[in-house]
């Protein structure tokens, strides 16, 4: 049988799998292993060449028994109801674990965003809002960004949404620029929060930090704080780093044994994470092929791009070296490719543990729009590092006590604060 990459197949078979664990009662499995609302909807954007284009927009409501739900807005081509339906129950357990009062959802449109230009795309994302407004809000459901969405994209559904609502509402959407009500070190969340998720995994196994080697899979917002952190925070080396080339439309990999230097990489890189291929050889660095970075022998491998990527097949590509898989990106292991590192001995920080950085900051970016008082950025990391620091603890805790790998235990942490939710509210 050859194995499912469908992403939503990928989170029902991860969750029906705990669920088994966990005994859960039928009816707490039909209500978790599906979304709670789902909206498909059109969007018609009026294009610079005076012609009219029809786009598709999602938005995934997965359960918001925690809280109001939370999760992106991703515009990409290969969007499907089905892979936001995966991304929306990612974060349900996201927010559970990293233990914010928070649900889970999803949104995009099927688009890809580097073929628009500045007007067409404030257009379009004007006119998701005006589908979704009268469903999402500050105690409803509040977005954010995800691949191939930006700071100003936000600006603008924030904008469109207050003035459908007749008043200003920043904690309708987070992930806006600063100053524009968006929380200071948003942009470094989700990278810096794997980082530290790095820092406790490594404390653990009692890895001397500054003796690390990484590969990176990525150079979107995630990957690139990732890496930055990586070197920066921990003293680490970034030996290679593969993205997603928009001219050529394939991926690459650029590499140095000696390490890269991830500032520079940026400098070179523009707003869609392609990095100037010229530059980067100039600069004396071999560009490789899409894999490369996978094969790499370093001590952590970090996928930050799209899901699936490590798979039956490309599994067996990753180096005898490798100790630990940090999950930057949403569910980027196949179920097939999971026993393989389980197998192995892979220690693995799971995805929804891993990159809940964003996510919790973007909690603390809505309860400083409550307040309207901002915190300082110094803050705003150290709340994160003890939020991330936390849930590392809780899962581990469960992984050791439960004598299960790390995924399992924090499904089981997500599922048990979930369920609890659900109960405490009457509806089991
Ligand atoms: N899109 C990000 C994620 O997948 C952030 C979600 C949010 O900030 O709500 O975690």
């Amino acid at each position: 049988m050859t194995e499912t990459t469908n992403a939503f197949d990928i989170a029902q078979g991860q969750f029906d799998h705990v669920a088994e664990l966990l005994n859960l009662d039928q009816p707490v499995r039909e209500m978790l292993r599906w979304p709670t609302r789902e909206f498909k909807f059109q969007i018609p954007v009026r294009m610079s060449d005076g012609g009219t284009q029809v786009f598709f927009g999602y938005r995934v409501q997965h359960n918001d028994a925690r809280g109001p739900s939370k999760g992106g807005i991703r515009f990409h081509t290969s969007e499907t109801m089905d892979t936001v339906r995966a991304l929306a129950m990612w974060m349900t357990w996201k927010c559970a674990v990293a233990d914010i009062p928070l649900g889970g959802a999803k949104g995009g449109v099927a688009v890809d965003s580097a073929t628009l230009n500045r007007d067409e795309k404030e257009r379009l994302t004007r006119g998701w809002i005006g589908q979704m407004y009268r469903n999402i809000g500050p105690r409803l459901d509040v977005p954010a960004p995800d691949v191939g969405t930006s700071p100003q994209m936000m600006g603008w559904m924030m904008d469109e949404y207050s003035k459908l609502a007749g008043e200003y509402t920043p904690g309708v959407i987070t992930g806006k620029p600063v100053g524009s009500g968006g929380s200071k070190g948003r942009t470094e969340a989700t990278g810096y929060g794997v980082v530290y998720t790095i820092r406790e995994t490594l404390q653990h196994l009692k890895l001397d930090a500054g003796k690390m080697s990484a590969s990176v899979q990525g150079f979107g917002n995630v990957a690139q704080y990732a890496a930055r952190g990586f070197t920066e925070q921990l003293g680490g080396t970034v030996v290679c780093v593969s993205w997603w080339d928009n001219k050529e439309r394939r991926a690459i990999s650029v590499s140095s044994d000696k390490g890269l230097d991830i500032a520079f990489l940026q400098s070179i890189t523009d707003q869609y994470g392609d990095i100037d291929q010229e530059k980067a050889q100039e600069a004396g660095y071999k560009l490789e092929d899409a894999d490369a970075w996978l094969s790499k022998d370093v001590d952590v491998l970090i996928p930050a791009a799209l899901e699936g990527q490590l798979n039956g097949e490309t599994v067996h590509k990753i180096s005898d070296k490798v100790k630990i898989l940090a999950e930057g990106a949403n569910g980027p292991t196949t179920q097939e490719a999971d026993a393989v590192l389980n197998e192995r001995g892979i220690f693995t920080i799971p995805d929804f543990l891993c990159n809940a950085g964003g996510g919790t900051t973007s909690y603390f970016e809505s309860v400083q729009n409550d307040m309207n008082y901002y915190w300082s950025k110094g803050e705003v990391l150290e709340r994160l590092d003890f939020k991330m620091t936390e849930a590392h603890r809780r899962v581990l805790e469960m992984s050791t006590n439960e004598g299960v790998p790390m995924r399992d235990a924090a499904y089981m942490v997500a599922i048990g604060a979930v369920v609890e939710a659900m109960e405490m509210r009457g509806w089991l």
